[in-house]
């Protein structure tokens, strides 16, 4: 994929509006160009500023959503772009103009219009998560530096990284490192570490955060995802394991870091 096409996709990119082979093709060309990358980090500036700085805001009524949505359920949606599951609503330049007067006719302001259409920060990362999983497998790009050994693979992240990801051995309790690489999620360059348990993979995607919070889950495409901040450290964890499994190597991780 070129700039030219990137382009074109980006806004419906920006709104998670892609199904799954165009947000790769997206991804991947996103890894290798700045001027995309720069493009993206605008949108979602403006984005931000909007929401930061709208001067009108209240809370709509209870339920307007659902009813926005219901009037706007039967737009067409433009190719390329995947029909809404639950939290993915359509995107703000397909349904702004018309649900206008929807919008206009229950009386609340652009700002809340745009907050319905907008998925959370959490939502973005678990969908960028789910992509960097989909996209390690589909592209056989799942491991830049192999090894069973975190003595290697963990000073190769921090050479190509400004922080060091912790890498605890967990080959005891049957998850296996195998390796790991560079990603690009929620605007930066992340730790991808790659541990395998029977035939299961599991991407961890690690990068520095503050503060400290317990594990959450959500779930995408019948894949399983953990989330949490401990030691520093920002972790997205994601595989086709069970969600009980990836519960149990989501607290060895939390264990073996601090161990
Ligand atoms: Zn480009």
């Amino acid at each position: 994929m070129d700039c030219t096409e990137a382009r074109t996709r980006l806004d419906a990119y920006f709104d998670q509006e892609l199904d799954l082979p165009n947000a790769v093709a997206i991804d991947q060309h996103l890894v290798s160009c700045p001027d995309c990358r720069a493009s993206l980090a605008a949108r979602s500036a403006l984005r931000s500023s909007i929401r930061e700085h709208a001067d009108y805001r209240r809370d709509a009524p209870e339920g307007l959503a659902e009813r926005v949505r219901a009037r706007l359920g039967s737009a067409t949606a433009a190719p390329g772009r995947k029909s809404g599951s639950r939290w993915r609503l359509p995107s703000l330049a397909q349904w702004l103009p018309a649900g206008a007067a929807a919008v206009v006719a229950a009386g609340i302001s652009w700002t809340a219009a745009i907050q319905y259409a907008s998925p959370s920060a959490d939502q973005v990362i678990a969908e960028q998560v789910f992509r960097g999983h989909a996209r390690s497998i589909v592209t056989s790009h799942l491991i830049e530096v192999a090894s069973s050994d975190q003595h290697s693979v963990k000073p190769w992240l921090s050479s190509k990284l400004d922080f060091s990801p912790p890498v605890p051995d967990l080959s005891a309790a049957g998850f296996e490192l195998a390796g790991g690489r560079l990603d690009y999620m929620d605007n930066r360059p992340v730790a991808a570490l790659v541990y395998r348990s029977r035939q299961h993979v599991i991407n961890l995607f690690v990068w520095p955060g503050p503060g400290r919070s317990a594990p959450a889950a959500d779930t995408r495409d019948g894949y399983n995802i953990l989330h949490w901040t401990s030691g520093g450290m920002v972790h997205w964890a994601v595989s086709d394991l069970n969600a009980a499994e990836l519960r149990q190597f989501q607290a060895l991780i939390a264990t073996g870091e601090t161990g």
